[in-house]
């Protein structure tokens, strides 16, 4: 299993990783971009690939 983190100190809000993820991990709530369904991660990494800020990074649990 997967486990994606967004870091709030990077993030930047141009809400590209909730566009490219294709099992839709990503929301955006009032006021920023958050990991809503970690558990529907499947580790392909085009988020990361995607971040203009390294913001997010994936931990293999
Ligand atoms: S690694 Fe892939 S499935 Fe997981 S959050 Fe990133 S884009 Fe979505
Ligand atoms: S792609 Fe990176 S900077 Fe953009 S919203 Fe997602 S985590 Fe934030």
């Amino acid at each position: 299993m997967f486990f994606p983190r967004i870091s709030p100190k990077k993030c930047k809000q141009c809400d590209e990783c909730i566009h490219i993820c294709p099992t839709k991990v990503f929301e955006k709530d009032e006021k920023e971009t958050t990991v809503a369904n970690p558990a529907d991660c499947i580790g392909c990494e085009s988020c990361i690939a995607v971040c203009p800020e390294d913001a997010i990074t994936l931990e293999e649990i």
